[in-house]
């Protein structure tokens, strides 16, 4: 039996595909802490049919080494073919399924433990981790995973200095208590593609408001599906180099009958390489004005999901702006708030009223802004550091922390949202079960 003990910390899709990796491996026993449960974390715990996954099952197993093992599931369970996406909650009771089957494992391999509970700091000892939680509770190990996943929304704070409540998108409850009337959307991503299907089955929802930047919503996945070519797209060094090429390998695909989806899906394997490849100041001009493009048509609609999205909008029950928020004023008497918005770069201001605001922005990647405890210790105490983004830890290739002086630290790594800003690519499934399988091969 090997001694390697390895913590994993967050018990979400990341922090399961992690520890199932490392137990396969045999490489040491682990033990898997979580505050809010095991499996499904914050994306697949919805109950909500309505929201489906936005890749098809052939592409969603937790295993990098065994590619089919999610449509195979999801056929024994439904009859499903690959090509389904499936309701994110399926999905949700997958991941446990995944996890008790590597706890099955973990019994040749020195063990998979639970523990429930929240870890509140990490800190090196000579070879070891000291890992404490709330509880007061202290472990040690020789490695650590930080799998901390999706940070919650923050709320703009022109809504917070008017003491305006903004619901979080995923607390059902809360959305089922929104008084009649009408309802703003913060964000036109895949998140406000969910909540409005959620709210418009309600009798009680009149017209939703979608508010984001650019009024950009989430373009739609080929149907019938097509494999993407297997040759990567090579691009050139500098960031408007690589757009000039990019959009012209776009137009010769289209001139050759090719969808575009297919020179987005051809950046796939090597986004994390090319967004390394970039300066910090290319990477900052890619967020400010690239960032809300990618978003839109890498992360795409499943194709049933994007057509009742379009019939809301020809009904006129979702209406998608462009703009920002300039005024809110909650009226507690009548159960609902005045919101004046306008243009980006418009002075006209146009009033709409709602009973209530829902945040679909996405969650806050700015790990220097976090209230989590672990995340502050790790950063006040120089073990790690945020990426130049502030869009999570600054990371070396092979997933390690950095150190507040840029040197790796030993056996501790991050997998998942909290990677955003080393990988850019990071926090689908088929990107988060790689760095898993490659995180378990380190121990
Ligand atoms: C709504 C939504 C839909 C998505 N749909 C898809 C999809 O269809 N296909 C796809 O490929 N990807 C999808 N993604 C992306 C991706 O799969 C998820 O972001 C992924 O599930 C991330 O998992 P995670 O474990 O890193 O984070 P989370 O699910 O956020 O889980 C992190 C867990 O860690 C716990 N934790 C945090 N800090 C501590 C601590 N200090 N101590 C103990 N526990 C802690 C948290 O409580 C939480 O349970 C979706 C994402 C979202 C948000």
């Amino acid at each position: 039996m090997t001694r390697k003990h390895v913590v994993v910390i967050g018990a979400g899709f990341s922090g399961v595909a992690a520890a199932a990796a490392i137990v396969r491996s045999k490489r040491a026993r682990v033990t898997l802490i979580g505050r809010d449960g095991f499996g499904p974390g914050l994306a697949y715990g919805t109950k909500d049919p309505s929201h489906l996954l936005n890749v098809r099952a052939s592409n969603m197993s937790a295993r990098a080494d065994k590619v089919d093992d999610f449509a195979l599931w999801l056929h024994s369970k439904t009859g499903a073919p690959p090509t389904t996406f499936a309701t994110r909650g399926r999905y949700g009771k997958y991941t446990q399924s995944a996890l008790k089957q590597a706890q099955r494992a973990a019994m040749f391999s020195g063990g998979l433990k639970l523990l429930r509970g929240e870890v509140v700091s990490c800190r090196a000892g000579s070879g070891w981790w000291n890992i404490e939680l709330a509880s007061g509770r202290s472990i040690e190990a020789n490695g650590v995973v930080l799998a901390l996943g999706n940070q919650p929304v923050s709320t703009p704070s022109v809504f917070t200095d008017a003491g305006a409540k903004v619901l979080d998108p995923w607390d059902a409850k809360e959305l089922q208590r929104i008084p009649k009337g009408d309802v703003l959307l913060l964000g036109a991503g895949l998140t406000m593609v969910d909540v409005a299907l959620s709210l418009a089955a309600r009798s009680r929802t009149r017209t939703i408001y979608a508010l984001s930047r650019r009024g950009l919503t989430p373009r739609i996945h080929l149907d019938p599906p097509m494999p993407a070519p297997s040759t990567p797209l090579q691009l050139p060094q500098s960031l408007s180099q690589k757009l000039h090429e990019f959009r012209r390998e776009v137009h010769t695909m289209a001139e050759r009958g090719e969808p575009w989806q297919l020179a987005v899906d051809r950046l796939r394997s090597v986004t994390p390489a090319l967004w390394r490849g970039l300066s910090p100041d290319e990477q900052s001009r890619f967020l400010r004005h690239l960032r809300v493009w990618w978003e839109v048509h890498r992360h795409r609609a499943a194709p049933e999901i994007f057509e009742r999205a379009e019939n809301l909008q020809r009904q006129g029950k979702l209406r998608v702006l462009a703009g920002e928020v300039v005024s809110v004023s909650p009226d507690a008497r009548r159960r609902s708030i005045e919101i004046y918005h306008r243009q980006r770069g418009s002075m006209v201001r146009h009033r709409i009223e709602v009973s209530g605001v829902v945040n679909c922005t996405g969650s806050n990647m700015d790990i220097t802004r976090s209230d989590d405890p672990l995340i502050r210790q790790l950063l006040s105490e120089g073990l790690a550091r945020a990426h130049s983004t502030n869009m999570g830890f600054d990371l070396d290739e092979q997933s390690r922390l950095l150190d507040a002086r840029g040197q790796g630290q030993g056996s501790i790594y991050a997998i998942g949202p909290i990677t955003v800003g080393a990988f850019w690519e990071s926090t689908a499934v088929p990107e988060i079960r790689a760095r898993a399988a490659a995180i378990a091969a380190l121990f």
